[in-house]
Parts: structure tokens; C-alpha cells; sequence
């Protein structure tokens, strides 16, 4: 069934077992374990197809930047055995209609109600039940509610001064026209210089008449070194799948890749630089994994760092322009790496200006453009690569009531408290894929998604066979997982001071600053909820009818 024909099947059961948000890869997935599970499912999805993500950002040069054969679902051996992808990092187009082929190949339209966006879900403790209400005017009570909504969905223009008053074109670059924007002859001027900047700002050079980048911290980034996958490559790997796809699931960070063995500081500086060499030009992220202590030891991350300080001054022809680019406030890795095509190198092109508003802030944006304190610009057309409220925001901003009437919002007001990224006390019934707590951000999203899917079918089957009515973790196993993700935050160079990243929460103002995802290690962290399975599904208060939940209110994870 198309998007299209989807559509106009818009009339929405009353009740469902399971309400799932969003339809993204995690969304995708969960409807097809479901059904297949027996039980009725209803999905509502903002967007007008499947792909998250992908359906969202399609910013000229997005792409992904883990190996695309490894970046899809490993779930269905015909999907992978049949769908080929043709470049080592594939682009935004190729990756959605990769969705759109399973979509397809599962028939999963049919229980998904596109442009439509989940705008209160209220759990009812005398039924178990959650309703949730939807902005088209849908009301579904279901026994289980489950959240597929990303961590990186809910994108964020800054509150600048002069908003309103700019006349040009505006775009923000996870919410990109689906028409394409054409920026020939015009003058461009884009604000940030993360991953999706540093992926955009080559391909808006190309087009634009002039393009004056805004940074306010330069960023590592590492050639993508992106090519054609040859037939033979794609081959192999799929004839290799099932090894593959198991490395994957107990490697660190969901793929497969070689573990390093040696710190950087026990080798000599040639051995050093011919492994950063090495890793430079295979490409994407390797380099922050060929020593062990690139992570965790800054004398070591900063044999890395100035590796990379160096090639920016090989790259950029202007030393001036080379100097404004080179990262040495924070350590390498601490915020997301970027993968880059052609990056550094587009700061030679006469057409491009860089400019520096750390030392020269934007004051505001006016009728013509925008203003620094020191200088004025005039803009077609302002492209803002600004990022998102990462982890927490797309859940927060969805009215969630739980036990008590207490809303998610207030309950995670200190910073986000789950049980393994998957649940939230005082919220029973409602499960959350990739959620903070879970390694998900820090890893091969389809390896840890896939994993959280898994585990939540698996746990639904099991508490239905049991004749369970509510579920919910226990207030001290919450606890207990909190501190466990803090403390083996502080082992990594992640939580330094000098780092303010997206996954500390820092790039939103106000939002408490707390290392946000588990980075313990995909496998690690497998391993963990397998144990917590094995053992009954320990930290899960189960209630079963006629008894009285256990639960307390949401709230009560505040003071832990
Ligand atoms: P981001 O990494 O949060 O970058 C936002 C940029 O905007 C930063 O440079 C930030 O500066 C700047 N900024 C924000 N507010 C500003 C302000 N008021 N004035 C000036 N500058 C401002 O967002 P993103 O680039 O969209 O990437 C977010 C995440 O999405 C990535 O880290 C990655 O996980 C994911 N992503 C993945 C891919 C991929 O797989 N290929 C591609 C794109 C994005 P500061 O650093 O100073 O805050």
C-alpha cells in the first residue's frame, strides 16, 4: 500500500493493544513484531511516510555516516539479501527509499496514520490503559504505548533576537522542503557547524552565489572518504550477514570493527602517526577507536586531536581561515564527530567566508540578514543547522501524564530517569525505544534499536502469557540504573568540563546538564538486558489483575 492509499484508510481503531509513536526505523520495526505477535497495533506519524529521520532531513548532502551495509535492519534476511546499497555511506534519498522498500515488502502502512501528531497520551490507573490523543482528533486506549519517536526528531532554531523581522528565506536543516531549495545565485548565510552543516556547507557552496558560515565552535571532523560500493564488497557481505551482524550486536558501538589493544601513549610518535594516517584515509570514524584511551585519558585524545589540527592546516589554504577551524577547547570525540566529504577543503573557494561568532556573537537578525557586534550581512536566504533538543525532546514534548496525572516533562525536569533507557517509573506500560539511559546516540542506531525492539516484544509476549496488567520499573532499579549511566559517564572524557555537547544537553538553554546516553557499550549493555531477562525481568514490578500496582508516583525519582 502507498503513502498516498494509506491515507485514506484514516479511521483509527477506539482501541488497540499497542499505540506506537513515530515510524522511523524503531517504529517500523515494532509494528511488524507486533502484528506478528497477534496483537492490534495502531501508529500515528507526523510525517506524511515512513523514514524519521530520514523523512525529516533532506538537506543538500545529507547522508549517512555509518557503512550503510551495516546501518539497516538485520531482522529479515530476504530484505537483506535483496536491497543493495550503493555507496559506503549512502545518501538521505537512497536510505528512505530503502524504508519505503520494507515499508513496502512488510506491508506496514496499513496500520500507520500518517500526518498525524501524538499530542497526549494520559494513563488511566483504574484500567491500566493509556489513551492517547492525537492532533487530527484521534482518542486510542491501549494496554501498551510505545515510544519510537528518535533522539535526535525535535529540531531547534535558537530564540535570536529578530526572528520575525528577517524577509528572506528561512530553513532549518531537519526540517528541509521536500521540494529541494535551489540556492543558485544567492547569497546564503547558514548558522552552525555540526554534523549536518559540515555535510551541507559543500553542497550550498557549490550553488550559491556566496556562502558565509556563522561557527561558534569548530568541530573535528574526518573524512568520509565515501565511494561507490563494488558489487563484489556488497556480495561478500551479504554472504557474510549473519557473522557480521553478530560482531555487531557485542561490539562497543554496533558495528563491526577491530578492537584496539595498545594506548596511545605507549607506542612511539611514527607508530601513532602512521595509525592515524591509516585510519585518516580508510575513512569515517575509525581513528578515534585504533588506541585504547582516546576516550578516557586527555594526554592520549590529544595525540588525536592535534593529528587532525594538522591536516586542517595541510587542507586549508588561508592560515588565518585554518586557525578559526582547528578544535582546542574541548577533546576530540567529546562532541559528535563529524564525517565530512570535501569540508575543510570548500574554505578555499573564493565564494565561502567563515566567520567567527564566539569572538563576534550575532546580536540579531534583521530585515536584510543578520548582525554580528562588529559587522552586517545580507542574506537571501538563512540556513540554520542548529541542531536538536537531543534524547528528551520529542518525548517532553508530548503531554505525558502517567500515575498520579504526573507529566514526563515534570518528572525528568532534573534530567531524564529510566530503567536501561527503556521505561520511566511512574509511567507504567509505557516503553521507550533508544531512550536516554540506552546506548543508542553512541552507537549503529539499527544495531540498538533492533535490540530494543526485540526486548520489548519479547517482554510484552511474557507479560501476557503471565496475565499482567500493568508494568513498571521499580523506583530503586531506576536509581540504581541513573548512577550506573553517571558513573561510567565519568569514566570517558565525555562529562569534562570543557565539553558542551548535545548529549550533555548543553546546546539547549536551560535543559539540565546530564550526560544523556549509556556509554557502557552496545555489547555491554546487551548483555546486561539479557541478565536482567534471565532473571525474570528483574527492576520490572509486574502488577496482575486484582492486585494493586506498586508503583509510587513519578515524581518520587526526583529526590534519588
Ligand atoms: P548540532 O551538532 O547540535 O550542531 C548545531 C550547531 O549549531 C553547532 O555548531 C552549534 O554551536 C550551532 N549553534 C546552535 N545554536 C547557535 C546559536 N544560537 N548561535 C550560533 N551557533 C549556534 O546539530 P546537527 O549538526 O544537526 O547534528 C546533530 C546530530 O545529528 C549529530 O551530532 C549527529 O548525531 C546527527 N546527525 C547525523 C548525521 C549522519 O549520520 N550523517 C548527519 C547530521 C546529523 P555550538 O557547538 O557552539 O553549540
Amino acid at each position: 500500500m502507498s503513502a498516498a492509499q494509506a491515507k485514506q484508510k484514516q479511521a483509527t481503531p477506539s482501541s488497540v493493544d499497542a499505540v506506537v509513536v513515530g515510524a522511523g526505523f524503531s517504529g517500523m520495526y515494532l509494528i511488524h513484531r507486533l502484528r506478528k505477535m497477534g496483537l492490534s497495533v495502531q501508529a500515528f506519524e507526523t510525517g506524511s511516510d515512513v523514514g524519521g529521520t530520514w523523512y525529516w532531513n533532506r538537506y543538500p548532502g545529507a547522508r549517512c555516516d555509518s557503512d550503510s551495509v551495516h546501518y539497516s535492519f538485520s531482522f529479515d534476511k530476504d530484505i537483506e539479501q535483496e536491497w543493495s546499497w550503493s555507496e559506503r555511506y549512502s545518501p538521505q534519498p537512497e536510505i528512505l527509499k530503502y524504508q519505503q522498500f520494507v515499508a513496502d515488502k512488510l506491508d506496514l502502512r496499513r496500520n500507520i496514520k500518517f500526518d498525524t501528531r501524538v499530542a497526549e497520551t494520559v494513563f488511566d490507573e483504574s484500567t491500566n490503559k493509556w489513551t492517547v490523543t492525537t492532533d487530527a482528533g484521534d482518542n486510542v486506549t491501549c494496554r501498551y504505548l510505545i515510544m519510537a519517536t528518535g533522539c535526535l526528531s525535535n529540531s531547534r532554531m535558537p530564540d535570536m533576537k529578530g526572528m520575525d523581522s528577517y524577509k528572506g528565506d528561512v530553513y532549518h536543516t531537519g526540517q528541509w522542503p521536500h521540494e529541494g531549495v535551489d540556492f543558485t545565485g544567492k547569497r546564503v548565510g547558514i548558522i552552525g557547524t555540526g554534523s549536518s552543516a559540515i555535510q551541507a556547507i559543500p553542497q550550498i557552496a557549490k550553488q550559491a552565489k556566496h556562502l558565509t558560515v556563522f561557527q561558534r565552535t569548530p568541530n573535528y571532523s574526518l573524512p568520509a572518504q565515501n565511494h561507490k560500493l563494488d558489487p563484489e564488497y556488497v556480495a561478500e557481505v551479504k554472504a557474510n550477514y549473519p557473522e557480521l551482524r553478530e560482531a555487531a550486536r557485542w561490539s562497543a558501538g554496533g558495528m563491526p570493527r577491530p578492537v584496539p589493544t595498545k594506548s596511545a601513549l605507549e607506542v612511539s610518535a611514527e607508530e601513532r602517526e602512521a595509525a592515524y594516517r591509516k585510519a585518516w584515509e580508510g575513512g569515517g570514524a575509525d581513528m578515534l577507536g585504533v588506541f585504547t584511551d582516546i576516550a578516557t585519558n586527555k594526554e592520549a585524545n590529544e595525540t588525536a586531536a592535534e593529528f587532525m589540527r594538522a591536516r586542517i592546516d595541510e587542507i586549508v589554504k588561508d592560515p588565518a581561515v585554518a586557525e578559526m577551524l582547528k578544535p582546542y577547547d574541548y577533546p576530540i570525540g567529546t562532541k559528535r564527530i563529524c564525517i565530512d566529504i570535501d569540508y575543510f577543503e570548500t574554505y578555499n573557494r573564493d565564494n565561502v567566508t567563515l566567520i567567527n561568532v564566539k569572538k563576534d556573537p550575532i546580536q540579531e537578525l534583521t530585515p536584510e540578514g543578520l548582525r554580528t557586534g562588529e559587522q552586517e550581512f545580507e542574506f537571501d536566504a538563512i540556513v540554520f543547522a542548529t541542531g536538536f533538543d537531543a534524547m528528551t525532546g520529542a518525548l517532553t514534548s508530548i503531554n505525558i501524564k502517567g500515575r498520579g496525572g504526573d507529566t514526563l516533562k515534570e518528572a525528568w525536569a532534573a534530567g531524564p530517569r529510566t530503567y536501561l533507557g527503556l521505561m520511566s517509573h511512574g509511567f507504567p506500560n509505557m516503553f521507550m525505544i533508544t531512550g536516554p539511559g540506552s546506548p543508542s546516540v553512541l552507537s549503529n542506531m539499527t544495531t540498538s534499536l533492533e535490540q530494543h525492539v526485540e526486548f520489548v516484544t519479547d517482554y510484552i509476549e511474557k507479560l501476557d502469557a503471565k496475565g499482567v496488567v500493568a508494568v513498571e520499573p521499580d523506583l530503586k532499579a531506576q536509581d540504581d540504573w541513573v548512577d550506573t549511566v553517571n558513573e561510567v559517564a565519568k569514566m570517558s572524557l565525555h562529562t569534562d568540563d570543557s565539553v558542551n555537547s548535545w548529549y550533555l544537553g548543553a546546546n539547549v538553554p536551560g535543559k539540565p546538564r546530564v550526560f544523556m546516553p549509556y556509554i557502557g557499550g552496545v555489547g555491554a549493555y546487551r548483555q546486561i538486558c539479557n541478565d536482567v531477562a534471565a532473571n525474570d525481568y528483574e527492576g520490572f514490578n509486574e502488577t496482575l489483575p486484582g492486585a494493586t500496582a506498586q508503583g509510587t508516583s513519578a515524581m518520587a525519582g526526583q529526590s534519588a
